[in-house]
């Protein structure tokens, strides 16, 4: 007759596939019962790992159902959650400095496609280029592009040693950047089905279960919009400056005009607006701008809010090519305009957070 002890000892064969470590020894599967003909078990996943769990439950079954005297298995889900996300007593959530960073800069937009992942890679470059430790955690399940940008696109993130909520997720290096994406965590061509309490709990893991090491500034590529990921930023970390990103034409500003007062209504502090696209340097004539896409609209956005319009980034070709390769242009191509725009915006946060 089947045992507990068999059927853990059938379950040591399901690997994590990041670590390679099984799902048992990982704490992944655990209170495992046996009343024949039943198995009834616990999954408990970190979130991390979510993206495994449909396998993980289709190998926990067939592995089962070997036996010739289990027909039935039942698995439970637990939810994993970490002590950040325990409110205080009146519900509202403490803010809580994340260990082993010193800064976190958020980069926002009020919608797709203005050039936010690309902003929030160059910035973080050029901070690094400066000589600082820095983090980028790329939120934006919309578009996790970062991974294809920094030209890692097919690495697999490692786990620390540990089970359960004690293991945490070590970030890829590249450029002297620690990446940590959800791109990593949803497979290529899923459609992106997060409901907002996971996306919720995904972010708070990010920023508390990553090995973040001593970094100077986490740069976070959030998701396009007003939803639940600036939100449940905005109350769970103290952030120093958020960096609103649009685009110069009039259209745009209805969306950041909105993105922007959420912020505000949150009370998380604006560090400026960043206009990108603003105008197309063609390489061949470099001295030549064509303000293509209308203008003013950062400078709109920054006056009406009293602040600062940190930089105005044009269009140029090495822009999409380059990250297309994996390279940002601030490494690749350093003396081109939209990568000395990228040096000074990195200096300017520097001296205002790092003197
Ligand atoms: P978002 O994060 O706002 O959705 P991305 O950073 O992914 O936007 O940029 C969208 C596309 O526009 C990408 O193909 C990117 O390479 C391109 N892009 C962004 N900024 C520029 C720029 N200043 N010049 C040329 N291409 C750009």
């Amino acid at each position: 007759m089947t045992t507990i002890e068999d059927a853990n000892n059938a379950l040591l064969k399901i690997l994590d596939v990041g670590s390679k470590k099984n799902v048992v020894e990982l704490g992944w599967i655990k209170n495992v019962r046996v009343t024949i003909p039943r198995v009834i078990l616990t999954l408990s996943l970190p979130s991390f790992a979510n993206s495994q769990r449909d396998r993980i439950v289709q190998e926990v079954r067939s592995t089962l159902l070997n036996f010739h005297d289990i027909s039935d298995v039942q698995i439970e889900l637990d939810n994993n959650i970490p002590q950040s996300e325990i409110k205080s007593e009146n519900n509202v959530p403490d803010l809580q400095k994340v260990k082993g960073i010193k800064h976190i800069i958020a980069v926002s937009s009020g919608k797709g496609g203005v050039g936010k992942s690309t902003i929030a890679v160059n910035v973080a470059c050029s901070l690094a280029k400066l000589g600082l430790k820095i983090g980028l955690l790329d939120a934006d399940i919309y578009g996790p592009n970062t991974p294809l940008m920094l030209g890692v696109s097919e690495e697999n993130p490692k786990v620390t040693e540990g089970i359960g909520n004690d293991q945490r997720l070590i970030p890829i290096n590249k450029f002297g950047i620690s990446l940590v994406s959800m791109g990593f965590l949803i497979e290529e061509g899923q459609p992106v089905i997060w409901r907002g309490p996971m996306l919720n709990s995904i972010i708070r893991q990010f920023l508390y279960q990553v090995e973040w090491e001593n970094l100077d500034f986490l740069v976070i590529d959030l998701p396009p919009g007003t939803g639940d990921a600036q939100i449940s930023l905005a109350q769970s970390v103290p952030i120093s400056g958020t960096i609103i990103v649009t685009t110069p034409q009039q259209v745009s500003l209805q969306d950041a005009r909105r993105g922007l007062a959420m912020f505000k209504q949150l009370g998380v502090p604006l560090l400026g607006i960043v206009e990108n696209m603003s105008a197309f340097i063609p390489p061949d004539m470099p001295h030549k701008k064509y303000e293509i896409f209308g203008k003013g609209a950062g400078k709109t956005l920054a006056d009406e809010n009293n602040l600062k319009l940190l930089a105005q980034i044009p269009i140029e070709i090495p822009l999409v090519s380059e990250s297309n390769d994996g390279i940002p242009i601030s490494i690749s191509q350093p003396n081109k305009e939209s990568s000395i725009k990228f040096k000074e915006l990195a200096k300017l946060i520097k001296h205002k957070f790092n003197d």
